[in-house]
């Protein structure tokens, strides 16, 4: 990595994304700045300036990137290009290479007239069934850029760019990955009021209908007519997803008095909780309907827990059905293979070992920053094989 850091010398990578806390990209974000500067790369993170109705609008193209929702209404459309309008005018680009995080800043790209310089979309959605309208209506910026990276083949679309196919990871040694004393554990779990006397179902998201964690509580709810257990339900919001509040609402509704489901409302930055509960987890959720990649999955797998995960996005990737996790369809296809693991503690185990061994080999940090890097040295690069030394 330090020969191919080198290689970028003298170069900035300015990274560029709607949110610093909140969601996966944040999360990468913040553990991978500091890495590369350790490997002597300049990388710098910037975001773009939005209010609550700009939000809206992103949040109504990321759920149609992911094929939900309807098109754009003309407000809509006048609203977004007017803030990202702003937002060309405003954000200050210092790099040689721009690294557009996701739909939100993608009409930056308009600066490249002007300015020049290489320019990368990263997109962690996946695009492969959009709503067309929305889609069409992004794709003459997204034509503009360099390069494009999207997280699996099967997430990506024809595009006349060159396309990467690079897929996220988690940093073992982060706050929200590394062992923990298990009194530290047992402190998060009395901290919010949640007993370790019975098996724990957990599911960590923001609350987003796409995590369906009104779904978890029906799914719980079946488990618990033949096992006794507990549910926590933990995330925070995000400052660029203005629907979690209504979520979040709907989520407790349907939980009512129930003492042994637990909602958590974590604030952000609470890394060291949030390891702590996937660690204190008999069995870890992640019942999205549509989902990028889903780091919280990986999270779980590298601490050796047993996951149960719908089969969208990227979650495939990481739950290998019967070797690495459990993939489960629908509400009575989780709730069963919830009721698989609670009941053979052995098979859990080695779902667990195998989950983490798998992690250990794809999602590491260390393997996306060397594709990161090579990435970068390829946009001054058209030929097929490039000679570093
Ligand atoms: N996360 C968090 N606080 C929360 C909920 C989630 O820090 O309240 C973290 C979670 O541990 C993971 C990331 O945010 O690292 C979520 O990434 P993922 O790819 O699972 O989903 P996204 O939110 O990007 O759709």
């Amino acid at each position: 990595m330090r020969l191919l850091a080198s290689k970028l010398s003298g170069k900035v990578i300015q990274n560029v994304n709607s949110t610093y806390a909140g969601g996966g990209v944040a999360e990468i974000l913040s553990r991978m700045l500091p890495l590369f500067s350790q490997l002597g790369v300049d990388a710098r993170w910037s975001v773009i300036k939005g209010n609550e109705e700009f939000f809206q609008v992103t949040k109504k193209i990321h759920n149609a990137l992911h094929g939900r929702g309807g098109p754009l209404s003309p407000q809509e459309i006048s609203l977004f290009k007017e803030t990202s309008q702003k937002n060309i005018e405003e954000i200050n680009l210092s790099g040689d290479i721009l690294f557009i995080h996701d739909p939100q800043p993608i009409a930056l790209v308009e600066r490249k007239k002007e300015i020049g310089k290489k320019w990368i979309w990263r997109c962690h959605v996946d695009v492969s069934q959009p709503i067309e309208p929305v889609w069409n209506f992004l794709e003459p910026w997204v034509t503009q850029y360099d390069a494009s990276v999207f997280s699996a083949p099967a997430f990506s679309r024809p595009l006349p760019i060159r396309q990467f196919l690079i897929s996220p990871s988690i940093d073992p040694l982060s706050d929200k990955n590394r062992e923990l004393p298990q009194e530290m554990i047992e402190d998060v779990l009395s901290k919010y009021g949640v007993p370790n006397d019975k098996p724990l179902i957990v599911q960590i998201s923001r609350f987003d209908y796409l995590k369906d964690p009104v779904g978890v509580i029906t799914a719980f709810k079946l488990v618990k007519r033949s096992i006794d257990c507990r549910l926590v339900l933990a995330g925070g919001t995000a400052t660029d997803d203005p629907e979690s509040n209504t979520v979040l609402a709907e989520v407790k509704e349907k939980a009512g008095n129930d003492p042994d489901i637990h909602i958590l409302l974590i604030p952000p930055g609470s890394d060291l909780e949030i390891n702590a509960l996937q660690r204190a987890a008999t069995v870890v959720l992640q019942k999205s309907l549509k989902e990028g990649f889903g780091l919280t999955v990986s999270e779980a797998l590298w601490k050796a827990k047993p996951v149960v995960a719908s089969a969208v996005g990227g979650i495939p990737l990481q739950v290998k059905n019967k070797s690495t996790g459990l993939l489960s369809h629908g509400i009575e296809g989780t709730a069963f293979a919830i009721r698989q693991i609670l009941t053979n503690p052995e098979y859990a185990k080695w779902l667990g070992e195998n989950g983490r061994e798998h992690v250990r080999h794809n999602f590491l940090i260390t393997r996306h920053l060397k594709e990161y890097l090579l990435l970068f040295i390829s946009l001054d690069h058209s030929e097929d094989v490039i000679y570093l030394s």
